[in-house]
């Protein structure tokens, strides 16, 4: 399994990540490339690269899941202030820590405006991004 590493600086931030993930995928004829974020607190997904959306969508993530909010899990954590997170444990379920892709000719099968973007709930922090390639079993030698 490959993996690539994701380093954010803000709370919440939309990272493009398609061309580190483009550039570990070789030999697949035709596949699926499963990219998955292990942590609680990060989320990955497939948008446009448009920097005016992502701010956007981080608006809209913050008024669907405030950050400030009474949270059991904040007030468990209450004298933890790297825990006062639920607002991102949340948004990392509803977004979700995966996304599949097809691959042919070892070329993501992406729309003409869609990219893979990483999206960092609870930043700024050092992330990991799993690759597995799966292929039909027709490689290439
Ligand atoms: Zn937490």
């Amino acid at each position: 399994m490959k993996e690539i590493k994701v380093t954010t600086k803000e709370k919440l931030q939309i990272l493009d990540i398609t061309e580190e993930i483009e550039e570990t995928i070789s030999g697949v004829n035709e596949g699926v490339v499963v990219a998955y974020v292990p942590h609680t607190t990060a989320a990955i997904t497939i948008q446009e690269h448009d920097t005016e959306l992502w701010e956007d969508l981080l608006n809209a993530y913050q008024k669907l899941v405030p950050i400030k909010g009474n949270y059991k899990h904040n007030a468990k954590y209450s004298g933890m202030p790297s825990e006062q997170n639920a607002h991102s444990h949340i948004l990392s379920s509803m977004i979700k820590p995966f996304i599949l892709i097809p691959v042919v000719n070892d070329q993501l099968q992406l729309g003409t405006w869609q990219k893979i973007l990483f999206i960092e709930l609870d930043g700024g922090r050092h992330r990991t991004v799993k690759l597995l390639t799966i292929s039909k079993g027709d490689e290439k030698p």
